[in-house]
């Protein structure tokens, strides 16, 4: 394999992570390239370097027909905890908000979603506030009844508790797990737990809930939960996983076509080569019969060849309408939001001036800082 291509066009992209406000560009390579006619942009905030979501917000503010976008929270605000990015300057961000006030001001500015990561383990090792903590109460109210769709990363490759089997490129990024961390089943817990309180959450739980190696427990939980979804997202191990037992795979994908969200894991900061492939592979596993393995130009994260065989999924092209366009569109809406651009402008200086506190830094130095300031030229 070189490069695969859809057969389908507009394409929709459920899982792209932004960079900053010089890397739009490359993020409109990435769609000529790959053939991705329109990108959600998961905005995960940090809150110290002020960077995360604005750069989202301007490369839709430049565009806005191509992209939407997934808006991170941000903790530095939460008190008798350390934040996020771990500082002790908590007490001194007067400007912080609510995270059902952030939900808002997300609605206010023309943001299409929420992305959630407090349910990686990683995340968790940061801030250890479950999401079933009174912290979070007022938040999943307020998102419930504004019907905000959230793109939620709950949980990792069970691999990853286990040293003996956790791969080496989720080793170099810290991404394995012991005892001391929380279980796997706890974060499950804490989600149904959500779901229960809050039944009308529309959730699409990134890289199949990371349940791809137990179809029967994932038919469970989308039949128990109408509202949730799927992103295909790799996770490599989703692919191996379900390439195991294809006819398997097949009747499933048939079966929830309307709860299965493309997604592709691209981010602004790759090149199109390793951009081609990672959504190439996806294509193909959907879309062909085909035996294959990872080509040898594949990035890091989707490990080397010899690791696994993936086969083709070849679903009608219904399903993968579906899948590739109308999910999504379902839940964000057909058409990106627009955005008020002099709330954003208003929210990157909020978020600049929150970075500029817990970091001692300049505020100006912030992506947060340059992006209004480029949105207000
Ligand atoms: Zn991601």
């Amino acid at each position: 394999m070189s490069e695969w291509a859809s057969r389908m066009s507009g394409i929709v992209d459920g899982h792209v992570h932004p960079g900053g406000p010089d890397t739009v560009a490359a993020l409109l390579s990435l769609c000529e390239a790959t053939g991705i006619d329109r990108m959600g942009l998961v905005a995960i905030q940090n809150p110290e370097a002020g960077a995360g979501l604005p750069g989202a917000l301007y490369a839709k503010a430049l565009h806005p027909e191509r992209f939407y976008v997934f808006a991170g929270l941000n903790h530095a605000g939460i008190r008798g905890h350390d934040p996020i990015h771990a500082s002790s300057n908590w007490d001194r961000v007067p400007e912080s908000l609510s995270l059902a006030e952030q939900a808002e001001a997300f609605v206010a500015m023309g943001c299409d979603g929420i992305k959630m990561i407090e349910g990686k383990p990683t995340s968790r090792q940061r801030m250890d506030v479950p999401v079933t903590d009174p912290y979070f109460a007022d938040y999943w109210s307020r998102v419930e009844e504004l019907g905000l769709p959230i793109v939620w990363h709950v949980n990792d490759p069970e691999e990853f508790w286990d040293p003996e089997k956790t791969p080496g490129w989720a080793k170099e990024r810290n991404w394995g797990y012991g005892p001391q961390d929380v279980q796997k089943e706890e974060l499950y817990a804490e989600v149904d737990e959500t779901l229960r309180r809050h039944p009308k959450l529309k959730v699409i739980f990134a890289h199949f809930y990371f349940l791809s190696a137990d179809l029967p427990r994932a038919t469970r939980f989308l039949d128990e939960h109408p509202n949730v979804c799927f992103d295909l997202a790799p996770g490599v191990e989703m692919l191996y996983n379900i390439s195991r037992d294809p006819e398997a795979g097949r009747e499933f994908f048939i079966r929830h076509a309307s709860r299965i969200v493309f997604g592709t894991d691209l981010s602004a900061g790759m090149s199109n080569e390793p951009g081609v492939y990672r959504a190439g592979i996806v294509f193909r596993w959907l879309e062909s019969d085909d035996e294959f393995r990872m080509p040898d130009g594949a990035d890091f994260l989707l490990g080397p060849p010899e690791d696994g065989i993936v086969r083709g999924l070849s679903l009608p092209d219904d399903a993968l309408t579906a899948i590739y366009r109308g999910n999504l569109t379902r839940l964000a809406g057909p058409e990106p939001k627009p955005l008020n651009v002099p709330r954003v402008i208003e929210e990157c200086n909020r978020l600049a001036s929150i970075a500029a506190a817990l970091s001692g830094k300049p505020a100006a130095d912030t992506e947060a800082a340059q992006v209004a300031q480029r949105l207000a030229q």
